[in-house]
This record gives structure tokens, C-alpha cells and sequence, in this order.
């Protein structure tokens, strides 16, 4: 059986692009508010972080993998590149750069992301958007400073360079980082799906019929760390739903040629033209991503 049809019932069972916007936007406000009223408390500061590593994940930027996000360093970091198979030189790594605090602009600088090649071994670099700006830029500060302190218990030594961290002061690994998500989402009031699925999700929001205005395919795909052909190969989950449902469609068209032909009032070539195109058939896999997905109950 074509994993196809596996791939589309999950599909339609994760979350909506929508829901997970409107939850990633309301956890950010909560999270921030809390923040003003508690100040820097534990409790204010992971819920900081929390917000602030799930609008990373979804909503503001086309959805990047989830490795690039666990693997991005804290602006005060100006050790070597972290990437346990980097052989560039002068790398610097996945990273948060303030270019300016007055008027904010952070940047962030992803060498590593899992099609180099294909880049040419480009990083994928952009300035983060405002609103995710404001939110990046106050956990670095303080709430930084007191998740790492929460946890020196663990004798760590050094602060943990990365911007998102675990309870216990430390990088996310990718199924840590899993967990960790799902965790978050459900308690949140969200159903649950590995983080990784929202570039599926997001896929099929920008391939579905009513998608809304945004970014282009090409330009989106890009920042994703591949092209939008790969979307059709591998994340656009109701691809092959459609051209089936477009190639049964554009058989009554070929019938009536056909007809037409054994009438002797259609000549041959022009049935040909109307016959479905054959792309081959796509099957879509299931993911094309390093990252680890947990199985969810
Ligand atoms: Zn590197």
C-alpha cells in the first residue's frame, strides 16, 4: 500500500496551521505578560522560554528543522562551531545574532541545515521578524541568566550556550526537543503531534486550495532548507489525492475524443492532448528530516 494514504489520514488528524498559530500567539502574550507581573521568576522565565522556542518553531518563520533550532547559540557565544561533523572553516555555527538593539534586529545564521549541498553549502540566513524579535531578545537577557542558574546543581561548566535549553541547563537533543514540544502543546490545550510534522502542515496549508497570502512556494522552501519540487516529493501530503482525483476528472474529457474519434470527426493527434499527463506516480514518504520523531500514544 502506498504510504500515501497512511501520511493523509495522519495529516488530518494533526493540528491546522490555524490552531497552532492562534495557540503559539496566545502562549507568547500569556508568557509575556506573566513575565511583567512576576518579573523574573522561575516559573515566568521557562514559560518565557517555552513560548518563545514554539513561535520559533511555528508561525513566524517558515518552519525550519527542528535540529537547526536546538543547535541555535546564545548571542554571547563566541566559541567554535557546536556541529558535531563541521569541517568549515571560520564556522561560527547555528546562531542568534543581535545586529542592533536600538531599533531591535536579531539575525539568524544557519550554516548547518541538512541540504547544504544543495546550497552550495550557503547557510540560510535571515532577520528574525519583529514580534518573534521582541520575544528572542528578552529571554536571552535575564530569563537566560536565571534557567541556567536553576539549574547549577548540575555543575555544568559553562552556561549553556544555546539559546533553548533543557530543565536540567542543557541542549536539546532532537528527541528530547520532541517530547519536550509535545509536552508543551498538549498541555496547552493542543493535540498531540511531533514538532517536526508542522513543516507538513504547513506544507499542505500553501498547497491547499484556500491557502492564504504569504510567502511563495520557492522562497518558503528555501528557508525550509530545500525547494518546493521536495514539497511535492515529500511533504505535501495530499499530493497524490489530487492528481489522481485531476487525472479521473480529465477522463470524460479523453472519453469524449475518444468518441469522437470512432465518429471520424476528431483527427487522431488531438485526442492524444487530452489524454491525463503521466508525472509518475508520487508516493509520499512519510518524512525526509534527521529530526526524531517520537511515536505518540
Ligand atoms: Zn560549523
Amino acid at each position: 500500500m502506498p504510504r500515501s494514504l497512511t501520511s493523509h489520514s495522519q495529516a488530518d488528524s494533526w493540528m491546522s496551521a490555524a490552531d497552532v498559530v492562534q495557540l503559539n500567539m496566545a502562549a507568547k502574550q500569556q508568557a509575556e505578560q506573566a513575565y511583567e507581573d512576576q518579573g523574573a521568576s522561575l516559573a515566568a522565565c521557562r514559560q518565557l522560554h517555552d513560548a518563545a522556542l514554539s513561535c520559533t518553531i511555528f508561525g513566524y518563520l517558515p518552519p525550519v528543522r527542528l535540529s537547526c533550532i536546538r543547535s541555535l547559540t546564545h548571542p554571547s557565544y563566541s566559541g567554535p562551531c557546536l556541529h558535531p561533523d563541521c569541517h568549515m572553516q571560520h564556522c561560527r555555527g547555528n546562531r542568534l545574532i543581535v545586529q542592533r538593539e536600538h531599533p531591535l534586529q536579531l539575525a539568524i545564521d544557519l550554516p548547518h541545515h541538512k541540504t547544504q549541498a544543495a546550497h552550495g553549502f550557503k547557510p540560510i540566513q535571515f532577520t528574525v521578524p519583529a514580534g518573534l524579535a521582541e520575544l528572542l531578545y528578552l529571554l536571552i537577557g535575564q530569563p537566560h541568566q536565571v534557567l541556567t542558574q536553576a539549574a547549577a546543581h548540575v555543575l555544568l561548566d559553562a552556561p549553556c550556550p544555546f539559546v533553548f535549553m533543557t530543565k536540567t541547563g542543557q541542549g536539546f537533543k532532537d528527541s528530547q526537543l520532541c517530547t519536550y514540544w509535545n509536552a508543551w502543546l498538549v498541555a496547552h490545550g493542543g493535540s498531540p503531534m511531533p514538532p517536526s510534522k508542522l513543516r507538513h502542515v504547513f506544507v499542505a496549508e500553501r498547497r491547499s486550495d484556500d491557502r492564504a497570502a504569504g510567502p511563495s512556494d520557492a522562497a518558503a522552501a528555501r528557508v525550509m532548507g530545500h525547494s518546493a519540487d521536495q514539497w511535492s516529493k515529500s511533504y505535501d501530503v495530499h499530493l497524490h489525492s489530487r492528481e489522481s482525483q485531476n487525472a479521473v476528472d480529465a477522463m470524460s474529457t479523453w472519453r469524449q475524443h475518444m468518441l469522437q474519434r470512432q465518429a471520424g470527426t476528431a483527427p487522431l493527434p488531438s485526442a492524444a492532448a487530452a489524454l491525463p499527463q503521466d508525472d509518475g506516480v508520487v508516493y509520499i514518504s512519510d518524512d525526509d528530516d534527521d529530526d526524531v520523531e517520537i511515536v505518540l500514544d
